[in-house]
């Protein structure tokens, strides 16, 4: 039986053995290679950031614990051993180290790279992408957009018209109908059939696969999960499901905690804590998908490291205390979780754009470059 226990019953009590964990995941019967493919990028997420969401969501409670398989890869751009989010999404979407802040495009002469998402959807494989941030932000940008530069926020929505992306979940709506060049882009998608919507409501969204949607949650940047944000689990499994009904050639889905490198940044440990909390119960709903359907590989990673974070020792034994060396990136090594029909290529220690390279070998299809 396909099926994974969520939470897991190990609860942390004092010196109690944490091997216990993985004998409660019951074994799950997976096809040989996957059908789908969920990314769930917490941005901003290395080590110390999963650390500290384990010790405070609580040991054997997390979904990061629940992952067969894990690897951790160098998250360095083209220029600079401290990437930041244009780049290392880049590195995921294209499979090539680029310069900091080119979205989707090449050294040296930014040639734009096809990402994964738009030759699947070529493919004839649904695509979606369920974010925290707004649409032309960094991460979701360098999965279907081409500039030479992440802040060309209004181009880089312009580039959402290029490719039929089935469904969209996130903020940024202003950067679709309220625009300098006063193009109305929610006209053009609207005319293609797509349905939008407002608000965090999955409600009245074509989930039987009927249509293309676009759901924005917010005008410009959604609200910090500690604010009160708490759609990116709810969609993210809503999605799998309509992503399922879209295409019977399978899916791609891009999931973003986009706001854990906010609160790195801002280094605001609550803040932190909030996202953490989010973006766990965000990848349980991943995995509950995965372990009922048989053919997806999860795939959890973040870009790169934010805020130098130290888990130093607490006023009590039974605490942390939460430290930032930096209010920027660093270049800390970054982990990668895999589950599901060839989890097995994402262990070892390897280079970000290696996690494209895996994507294509993992479905068994070749690459174009
Ligand atoms: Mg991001
Ligand atoms: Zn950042």
């Amino acid at each position: 039986m396909r099926q994974i226990l969520l939470p897991i019953l190990f609860i942390f009590a004092g010196c109690a053995s944490p091997g216990k964990q993985s004998a409660d995941i019951q074994p799950v019967k997976f096809s040989e290679r996957p059908k789908n493919i969920i990314l769930l990028i917490g941005d901003g997420m290395a080590l110390s950031q999963v650390s500290a969401g384990v010790y405070w969501i609580g040991v054997g409670k997390t979904a990061f614990e629940q992952f067969p398989i894990v690897g951790f890869h160098k998250s360095h751009s083209c220029n600079d051993l401290v990437t930041d989010s244009a780049a290392g999404a880049t590195a995921f979407s294209c499979g090539e180290k680029t310069t900091n802040g080119t979205i989707g495009m090449l050294p040296p002469d930014n040639k734009p790279c096809r990402t994964i998402l738009e030759e699947l959807d070529a493919r004839g494989l649904a695509t979606g992408m369920v974010v925290s941030c707004s649409a032309p932000h960094a991460t979701p940008a360098s999965f279907i957009a081409h500039r030479e530069i992440r802040a060309f926020t209004d181009e880089i929505a312009l580039d959402y018209l290029k490719t039929q992306l089935d469904c969209f979940v996130g903020g940024g709506e202003h950067f679709f109908n309220d625009r300098s060049d006063h193009l109305n882009l929610e006209d053009t998608l609207k005319h293609r059939g797509y349905v939008l919507r407002r608000g965090t409501s999955m409600r009245n969204l074509p989930l039987d696969g009927s249509a293309p949607f676009m759901l924005f949650t917010s005008d410009r940047e959604p609200p910090t999960a500690s604010a009160g944000r708490q759609y990116l689990p709810g969609a993210t499994a809503s999605v799998c499901r309509y992503l399922e009904k879209r295409s019977d050639k399978g899916f791609f889905l891009m999931v973003e905690g986009s706001q854990i490198d906010w609160a790195c940044h801002a280094n605001d440990r609550n803040w932190l804590r909030a996202e953490l909390f989010d973006f766990d119960k965000t990848i349980k709903k991943a995995l509950e998908f995965a372990a009922s359907n048989g053919e997806t590989l999860v795939i959890v990673t973040g870009d790169h490291e934010c805020g130098g974070l130290a888990l130093t020792p607490g006023d009590t034994r039974k605490e942390f205390k939460p430290v930032f060396a930096s209010r920027l990136h660093t270049t800390a090594l970054v982990p990668v979780f895999a589950y599901g029909p060839k989890a097995e290529l994402f262990s070892g220690l390897y280079d970000n754009t290696l996690i494209y390279d895996k994507m294509w070998e993992a479905l068994g299809m070749q690459e174009s470059k």
